[in-house]
């Protein structure tokens, strides 16, 4: 029997946060070792174009993107791992869905609306049809199961609606695809902890796996604590999640006690945090300068990546372009 087909991507718009890790990689990473699946996870360059990244940046960080997830665990003999960009079939589903979706289902799409809010200079028309180019990242592996937070589950919606509008015009193919839905801890900016940790806050607001332990100790001792008002605060909150995902049982509980108690010492949860948080990614620093270090090896797993995804892709669009005909 085949096993459920789960795909995801993320951007490669920057370094990956404490905040991807919890939110996204470090599941991803548990449900390719369940061996349950079969695994597709892409560097989704094709849809960091609607940002406002430069050329130089962009190449830079697919790569830096590229060795971060293989560090963090991404193990390219058990999941498809690849650049959205190398595989045809993307971009041409992108389109074919493009011309079956009503301007008026993309519009209400809360993110667009936010997005845009975001970069009010530039917005372009894929920020509105992002939602479909993503449809078309699933359906063209068929795609069974996508992880995803209560954020997104409007965009899996418009997938499966995609794929229904085009089934209903063309013929019955693509079939439904389910969200994974994973308790997913949201983590809060260091300095502005009532909004979510986003590198689109600035440097401050998060931490990098990639960060070296000091910058952490440095980071994390700027943190906004209880300045709204003693216990129950967002910015301790914060810090007392992370300590659980990262550090030692004991401490975290001993820490939520003194906090009950009145007791706590800031500084200290603070030290504890940063000493956890440079110990769980002592390896990954590690892996990542490899990687980064060894072009060709890193080029060499993308590309086998990008070969096997390419012919799940073809069989795809073979068939695609049978029922539209324009084969
Ligand atoms: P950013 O907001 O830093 O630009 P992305 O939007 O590229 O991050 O998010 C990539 C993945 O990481 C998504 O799956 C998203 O849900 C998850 N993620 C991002 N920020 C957080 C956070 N603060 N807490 C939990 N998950 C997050």
């Amino acid at each position: 029997m085949s096993k459920p087909v789960i795909i995801s991507g993320i951007q490669p718009t920057g370094n990956l946060h404490i905040g991807n890790y919890l939110g996204a990689v470090k599941n991803w990473v548990e449900l390719q070792n369940s061996g349950q699946y079969e695994m597709y996870i892409f560097i989704a360059d094709l849809h960091s174009l609607t940002g406002m990244q430069s050329a130089e940046e962009r190449r830079k960080q697919i790569k830096t993107t590229a060795a971060e997830l293989l560090a963090a665990g991404i193990d390219p003999k058990k999941t498809t791992f690849f650049v959205q960009s190398e595989v045809d079939g993307h971009t041409e589903l992108g389109w074919i869905f493009n011309t079956v979706t009503h301007v008026s289902e993309l519009e209400r799409m809360t993110q667009f609306k936010d997005k845009s809010a975001h970069q009010e200079k530039n917005i372009n028309a894929g920020l509105l049809t992002y939602p479909i180019l993503q449809a078309a990242d699933i359906l063209l592996y068929k795609g069974q199961l996508v992880p995803i937070g209560q954020d997104q589950i409007q965009h899996l919606e418009l997938t499966n609606d995609i794929g229904r509008w085009f089934n209903n015009r063309y013929g019955e193919f693509f079939g439904e695809v389910k969200p994974l839905l994973t308790k997913i801890p949201k983590v809060m900016s260091l300095l502005e902890p009532t909004k979510k940790m986003s590198k689109s806050l600035g440097q401050g607001h998060v931490v990098e796996l990639a960060d070296e332990p000091e910058t952490i100790e440095t980071k994390l001792k700027k943190a906004v604590t209880a300045t709204e008002g003693g216990a129950g605060a967002p910015g301790v909150q914060n810090l007392l999640l992370l300590l659980k995902e990262f550090g030692d049982a004991k401490l975290h509980v001993k820490f939520v006690d003194d906090e009950k108690n009145g007791t706590i010492r800031y500084g200290d949860l603070k030290t504890a945090l940063a000493d956890a948080i440079s110990k769980t990614f002592a390896d990954f620093r590690k892996k990542r300068a490899e990687y980064l270090a060894d072009e060709k090896k890193l080029q060499k797993v993308l590309k086998a990546g990008a070969d096997n995804a390419q012919k799940v892709a073809d069989k795809t669009m073979t068939e695609v372009r049978k029922l539209v005909g324009i084969k």
